[in-house]
């Protein structure tokens, strides 16, 4: 009985597109196609290791490609586990993957068809090349269904029983007119050798060979004429025609077509680099090539054989929370066979970039996911997996334009290792490279850091913030400049997380230049100057701390600006500006951890800037004056923008920037609503602070 179901939204949409549009690379559908198959092999494989009757109706295990000429299909059958009628309905059309949706952006973002695998509908390639696909399954616990579709929205599931299958899929591709190229043994080969060559079932290839025997009439043994030699004495040619009569012989055969053994086996030094790369393809269903790759063997107590490969790119989901589960990471295998893919516990969270395949020589066969978490074998390989990838990334490091490309895609990835691996932290701070007050264009490592430091400085100075821009002109960095002390731009939001585990690198305590305490080695006279400085301006402390009241912790007078009149550091030990900005962006994301909590803020008052000193005589003049209380609310809020923070109250803000701006092109009118009721600060003594102000906010 035939039962017809509409295909997922999703899917339906995805399907016209591969239908519609033009795309030059359609020959990617039997890389597809081979790769489903060799995944279902390696299922029943896995199966077959607990259960030994899996395998009872078929021991081989092989993927079979046949070009049926009269009726131009091409069929590809594999002896894998098969989809039962369930699985064929579900994984087949209804339930759509959540890479559909990313795919069909992808594409129209202007990436290739060949992607199509990574995103998950790799099936639906066969659309490519036919308008007709039929899928026929038989799984251990279900009987043989037929599955078809020419796309149009919906699909067909029927109970078969037309061509018995053992156990495994058949699936037949009605190729279109023009794709008739797919029949062609030369091309299934060149294929099956660009993209398939790594994979661990032998690929087969249905051959027929029709010759022509010349059989003469008399015993006389005739000589081969080659192609373009002309025949010596014309008449005996002739002659002989007349008495040799062809016979057709169609002879029938499986040509195998990946007989390479697996590339890890092999030594390193006769693996060519094109092999890494189409086995780094065919692993990772990458459309590029691969950045770096290491090949190894560990031989002795343990002894296991690796090769990782670090993408070009990172994968366009791979932060995305709950997906990260999903990769196709490290392939492990126990002695050649297949155990498991994306084995997470050969490989830790901040690596997850790094594809490639493990085989062990000493692992049990049947090994269960549950299990491998507590084996110690898995451990010691995990150590030595983390060991050469970081090998390799100290590799990549001695080319620094290869190793920015890389740093671009997966610097997140060595932070996050910063924050996560405290045993490799060390190792990986000598990975990290910034923006810094010095570095101009280019980056530095903290290395290149600590060799620039003038000798009388004692530790790593840093700024977060949103961006580079952002933190470039921040005023924190005024008085490091002058000294001539490098500060670095940490502009990541991750590096917030990093920073806070790193602390120091080679003994060099890491600083943060937006953090209280900051200690600037300052000489005695400055220190002097500084002194008096201080104790003038502490009146004017006071009055901000009771006017500002709890918006601030405590207002205190300080050597670390230069010229801004002020700014808002945060306790050494809490957030800062930045982290509070991440946070509520994360707090707005995820309504679940909305309770974030703000940074404790110490307004840093610099006692030499002209605004501060001009409002500490006025303040002693007269502690009432109310011009003050109004410009102290403006250097609060200006402080905040400088600071890195978010204004709290941006319309009253705007109000007394609209009042300066007022008294700036002398309008003179009684006008503003009636919440301010304190008058207009005067005209005359307020214009330098309006000007300054308005700078800092630009
Ligand atoms: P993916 O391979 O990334 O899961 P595909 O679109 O290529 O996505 O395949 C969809 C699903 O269809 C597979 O996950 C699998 O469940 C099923 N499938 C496809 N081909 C086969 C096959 N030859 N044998 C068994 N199941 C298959
Ligand atoms: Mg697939």
């Amino acid at each position: 009985m035939a039962e017809t179901f509409a295909f997922s939204a999703d899917i339906n949409q995805l399907l016209s597109l591969i239908i519609n549009t033009f795309y030059s690379n359609k020959e990617i559908f039997l890389r597809e196609i081979i790769s489903n198959a060799s995944d279902a092999l390696d299922k029943i494989r896995y199966l077959s290791l607990t259960d030994p009757e899996a395998l009872a109706a078929e021991k081989e295990l092989e993927i079979r490609l046949i070009p049926d000429r009269a009726n131009k299909c091409l069929i590809i059958e594999d002896t894998g586990i098969g989809m039962t009628k369930a699985d064929m309905v579900n994984n087949l059309g209804t339930i759509a993957k959540s890479g559909t949706k990313g795919f069909m952006e992808a594409l129209s973002a202007g990436a290739d068809i060949s992607m199509i695998g990574q995103f998950g509908v790799g099936f639906y390639s066969a659309y490519l090349v036919a308008d007709k696909v039929t899928v026929f399954s038989k799984n251990n616990d279900d009987e043989q269904h037929c599955w078809e579709s020419a796309a149009g929205g919906s699909f067909i599931v029927t109970k078969d029983e037309t061509n018995p299958i053992t156990r495994g899929t058949r699936i037949v591709l009605q190729l279109k007119e023009d794709m008739q190229e797919y029949l062609e043994e030369k091309r299934l080969k060149e294929l099956v050798k660009k993209h398939s060559e790594f994979i661990g079932f032998p690929i087969k290839l249905y051959v027929e060979k029709e010759t022509e025997k010349e059989v003469t009439d008399d015993d006389e043994e005739d000589e081969d004429v080659k192609d373009g030699e002309e025949p010596k004495v014309v008449d005996v040619d002739e002659e002989k025609e007349k008495k040799t009569k062809k016979v057709k012989q169609v002879t029938k055969s499986w040509a195998h077509l990946n007989e390479q053994k697996p590339i890890w086996m092999r030594k390193p030094e006769d693996v060519e680099d094109a092999e890494y790369a189409s086995f780094y393809k065919s692993l990772s269903n990458d459309w590029e090539e691969h950045l770096a790759v290491k090949h190894f063997s560990v031989e002795g107590q343990l002894e296991f054989r690796a090769v990782l490969f670090f993408p070009k790119r990172a994968a366009f989901d791979q932060f995305e929370g709950g997906n990260k589960k999903k990769y196709n990471a490290i392939k492990l295998y126990v002695r050649r066979v297949f155990i498991m893919d994306n084995c997470e516990d050969l490989m830790p969270e901040w690596l997850s970039f790094v594809k490639g395949v493990v085989d062990s020589e000493d692992l049990p066969l049947n090994i269960s996911r549950e299990s491998l978490q507590q084996n110690k074998i898995l451990r010691v390989i995990k150590k030595n997996l983390v060991k050469k990838t970081i090998d390799l990334i100290s590799e990549l490091a001695e080319d620094s334009e290869k190793y920015n490309k890389f740093y671009e895609q997966f610097g997140k990835n060595l932070k996050l290792g910063i924050h996560e691996d405290s045993q490799n932290r060390a190792k990986l701070a000598k990975f990290l490279r910034y923006h810094s007050t010095k570095s101009g264009e280019t980056v530095t490592s903290l290395d290149d850091y600590v060799s620039r430091m003038p000798a009388e400085q004692n530790d790593i100075y840093y700024v977060t913030g949103e961006s580079k821009k952002a933190v470039e002109t921040s005023p924190f960095l005024e008085k490091l400049k002058k000294k001539g002390y490098e500060v670095l731009f940490l502009v990541d939001p991750i590096d917030e997380y990093a920073v806070q585990q790193l602390k120091e690198f080679e003994g060099k305590k890491l600083v943060c230049a937006t953090k209280e305490n900051l200690n600037l080695n300052e000489t005695e006279d400055e220190k002097k100057t500084f002194e008096e400085l201080k104790a003038a301006t502490e009146p004017l402390c006071k009055l901000i701390k009771e006017v500002l009241d709890d918006k601030v912790e405590k207002v205190v007078v300080s050597n670390r600006l230069e010229q801004a009149p002020c700014c808002l550091v945060t306790g050494e030990f809490g957030w800062s500006a930045n982290m509070e900005r991440i946070m509520k962006a994360q707090a707005l994301r995820d309504s679940s951890s909305s309770a974030y909590m703000m940074s404790k803020k110490t307004m840093e008052v610099n006692p030499a800037n002209p605004i501060i000193k001009s409002l500490t005589e006025k303040v002693s003049a007269d502690q009432g004056d109310k011009t003050v209380k109004d410009v102290i609310w403006m250097l609060y809020d200006t402080s905040l923008l400088t600071s890195g923070f978010s204004l709290d109250e941006p319309t009253t803000f705007a109000g007394r920037i609209h009042r300066l701006i007022k008294l700036g092109l002398s309008i003179d009118e009684d006008e503003d609503a009636g919440e301010d009721d304190e008058e207009p600060p005067a005209l005359e003594s307020t214009d330098d602070i309006g000007d300054s102000t308005m700078e800092e906010v630009d």
